[in-house]
């Protein structure tokens, strides 16, 4: 499962960050999903709490935030929203374009006692 690995990187990273800061107990992590990045936001969820069993992260909860979906067209230069790899230009109807915004996995904070 795609979701259970980017669990245990999270994982991870969270915990490197908070032993960094001396703290023992991972409370809070927010990150940040883009609308494209193919993330199964219930997965993820889900795949995190089996992951944090018995670390620093049993009791932390995620707090997601979903970054949309950005087009800029090949043809017209506009930027556009989208929800998919595959929307066609609103304002020429072209199918090329690159993605500017939505696919990134972030990690914003972690919050540690
Ligand atoms: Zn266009």
């Amino acid at each position: 499962m795609h979701e259970l690995s980017i669990a245990t990187h999270i994982l991870e990273l969270a915990e490197e960050e908070a032993r960094k800061a001396g703290c023992t107990q991972i409370l809070d992590i927010e990150l940040e999903i883009g609308a494209l990045a193919g993330v199964q936001q219930d997965a993820l969820l889900f795949g995190f709490e089996a992951v944090s069993k018995n670390s620093m992260a049993e009791q932390a909860t995620l707090t997601i935030t979903t970054t949309p979906g950005l087009a800029k067209c090949s043809g017209c230069n506009v930027s556009f929203p989208v929800q998919s790899f595959f929307e066609p230009c609103p304002h020429c109807a072209t199918l090329l374009h690159t993605i500017e915004q939505g696919e990134e996995l972030r990690m914003v904070a972690v919050h540690a006692g």
